[in-house]
């Protein structure tokens, strides 16, 4: 589904990913672990078009992606995003900003958008609160309007960088639920997280990110309880 081969991307002098490969299959959760600045973020910019990289490349579904391509637009409603910070917009309803997608990128009629938003809000607990204003929603469930409304894109697979990060640890478990309940449900999803107790359950696969390499990888057993690497290791005790 997702296939990453051979990136190389440099800011400047400083090479930040330095030859990344690895693939995703259909259904698949891939969890992205390393310490901060190993470039997990700019490899998932690099999944979905928001990034350039000097050289390398990236395919989904088969087809080669050109992220300086007008084609950039259309990648991104097959692979859909969710941040740290939420960015909702602050002065639309939770209904609404889970709206825009299929009305303004998709084109969809607004009654019919209105329906599917509502629809993706229930299932991440939230139909008590379509109304309400980003202000008015904890980041917990501010979060949850962000990951409806990557889901309302009805992507092919959906990028969450640190989901939860920027979240009151009581809020944390909420979010988590509704991203194992999206996993459950089949859909391709690649997880940058600190979150270990996510990662060894609902995790597929591990990747361990460190100085721009995946320094090991595979599945959760192997990477988080008997990592091979002493990199791997190091990190794990810092962590856990
Ligand atoms: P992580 O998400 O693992 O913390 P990032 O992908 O954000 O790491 O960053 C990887 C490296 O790239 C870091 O050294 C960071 O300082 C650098 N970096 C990220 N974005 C930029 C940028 N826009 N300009 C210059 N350097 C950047
Ligand atoms: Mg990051």
């Amino acid at each position: 589904m997702i296939s990453v081969r051979d990136i190389h991307k440099s800011y400047g002098q400083l090479e930040v990913i330095k030859g990344v490969s690895f693939d995703v299959t259909p259904g698949e959760v891939v969890c992205v672990i390393g310490p901060s600045g190993s470039g997990k973020s700019t490899i998932l910019r690099c999944l979905n078009g928001l990034e350039t990289y000097q050289k390398g490349e990236v395919r989904i579904d088969g087809q080669l992606i050109d992220p300086s391509a007008r084609s950039i637009i259309a990648l991104r409603q097959r692979v859909s995003m969710v941040f740290q910070r939420f960015n909702l917009f602050p002065h639309r309803t939770a209904l609404e900003n889970v709206m825009e997608g299929p009305v303004y990128v998709k084109g969809m009629e607004r009654k019919a958008a209105r329906d599917l938003a509502a629809m993706y809000l229930e299932k991440v607990g939230l139909g008590d609160k379509m109304q309400n204003f980003p202000d008015n929603l904890s980041g917990g469930q501010q979060q949850r309007v962000a990951i409806a409304r990557a889901l309302a894109m009805e992507p092919e697979a959906i990028l969450f960088d640190e989901p939860t990060s920027a979240l009151d640890p009581e809020l944390v478990g909420d979010v988590l639920g509704v991203m194992r309940q999206v996993a459950e449900e089949g859909m391709t999803m690649v997880v940058v997280t600190h979150e270990m107790g996510f990662a060894r359950e609902v995790a597929d696969r591990v990747l361990f990110l460190e100085g721009g390499t995946i320094v090991e990888e595979g599945t959760a057993q192997e990477v988080l309880r008997n990592p091979k690497e002493l990199r791997t290791q190091d990190f794990l005790h810092r962590v856990l």
